[in-house]
């Protein structure tokens, strides 16, 4: 069998095994849900499966609004140049518009000046006819009154089309900003955190200055996601961004990394400083209890274990990411709401410094 026969045979199973699948959830069977669940049984998606499979195992309906929700989460790309597409045809039109409309007002103002053309060949033919003055004076009036209203309407013309464009920028800012952000914490998303790395380890060798990365990853996090559900486990993600943005200042950026991973951009900081900034924020993290959105209960509280490297000049950007997920590895090895940095790792000894204070493998808790 051919290449071709056997992509073709797979896809033929995962298109049946799609729309079986769609079936049995009660899915609508339209194309932005056909790509979903295509990409799910294919598994070409690994955050798309999880997510899908949490869904699944809380007995989540997939209604029109999660399948809405779905397919914006996780085929953002195609949102993103459906609208890219929408604002450069909107563009496109409002160029056309201004070029017909200078266009136009060339031709009247041609027209005009052949009248004024004509009363000063009439003012200046000495043998010309007063007679005639009345009408000669009437036609310029008239030209000139009609030139009158062609600028008006230049002038309302420009004036849409100079608010539609900045409508259509201020949609492309938006745009640009929403590709950069991630949809659940609102803070930077991975594409961000790439490129702000690429540009701090860039400024670094510049300016012979220090850079270090922290990652953190929630501790048992599927547990807790299995124990309340993935909405509660949703807002436990948000509740972890926004102790990130009240500590993550000035230069240094915060991302969501992953599902439950987030990192940190810190600039202009050494190793040394960044394991003591990622235990600043892993004390902070625990000595906070996570209440439900209602308010009412305490859920309990969120551990988090830390990597931190430090980067050096001229290495690739997935070997620095490589040494800090080796420290987190290390970190949850190690029991957990642990910050270890890189220094720590060619011994695999972790050393105690850093280590939680009395329950070094704590997990979010219910209070009962
Ligand atoms: P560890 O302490 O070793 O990190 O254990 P863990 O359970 O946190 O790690 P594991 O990688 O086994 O599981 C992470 C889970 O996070 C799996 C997935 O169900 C969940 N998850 C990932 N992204 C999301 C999300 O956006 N929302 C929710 N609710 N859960 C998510
Ligand atoms: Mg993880
Ligand atoms: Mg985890």
């Amino acid at each position: 069998m051919t290449a071709y026969g056997l992509n073709h045979k797979r896809a033929q199973q995962h298109t049946d095994a799609a729309l079986k699948l769609m079936a049995e959830l009660g899915v609508i069977s339209q194309p932005n849900n056909f790509q979903t669940f295509y990409a799910y049984v294919a598994k070409t998606n690994t955050d798309l499966c999880r997510t899908i499979d949490i869904l699944r195992s809380n007995h989540r309906e997939f209604d029109e609004a999660q399948c809405e929700e779905l397919h914006v989460r996780f085929f953002s790309d195609q949102r993103e140049r459906e609208i890219i597409e929408r604002i450069s045809n909107d563009l496109r039109e409002q160029l056309g518009n201004i070029l017909n409309t200078v266009h136009k007002v060339g031709i009247d103002t041609r027209k005009y000046n052949k009248a004024l053309d004509h009363f000063c060949s009439y003012v200046g033919d000495k043998d010309r006819d007063l007679g005639n003055l009345e009408q000669a004076l009437h036609t310029l009036l008239g030209a000139t009154r009609e030139m009158e209203g062609v600028n008006r309407t230049l002038e309302s013309r420009l004036t849409n089309s100079s608010s539609e464009i900045t409508r259509l920028r201020e949609d492309m800012e938006n745009l640009k900003r929403e590709a950069l952000t991630d949809g659940l914490t609102g803070i930077a998303n991975r594409k961000a955190f790439d490129m702000q790395l690429r540009d701090a380890m860039m400024n670094a060798m510049e300016d012979g200055k220090p850079l270090s990365l922290v990652l953190l990853d929630i501790d048992h996090f599927k547990k807790f996601n299995d124990t309340y559900g993935h909405l509660i486990g949703d807002q436990v993600i948000r509740l972890m961004a926004e102790s990130l943005k009240r500590n993550v200042k000035g230069q240094d950026t915060a991302a969501r990394y992953g599902g439950e991973e987030f990192a940190i951009i810190l600039p202009n900081t050494q190793l040394g400083n960044a394991v003591m900034f990622g235990d600043q924020l892993r004390r902070y993290i625990e000595s906070h209890k996570v209440v439900s959105k209602s308010g009412n209960t305490t859920i309990g509280k969120v551990t988090a274990s830390f990597g931190v490297a430090e980067f050096r000049p001229g290495e690739p950007v997935a070997k620095l990411i490589e040494r800090a997920d080796k420290a987190l590895y290390l970190a949850k090895e190690n029991g957990r709401n642990l910050v270890v940095g890189e220094q720590q790792l060619e011994g695999n000894d972790v050393v105690s410094e850093t280590q939680g204070l009395d329950s070094p493998d704590t997990q979010a808790i219910p209070a009962q």
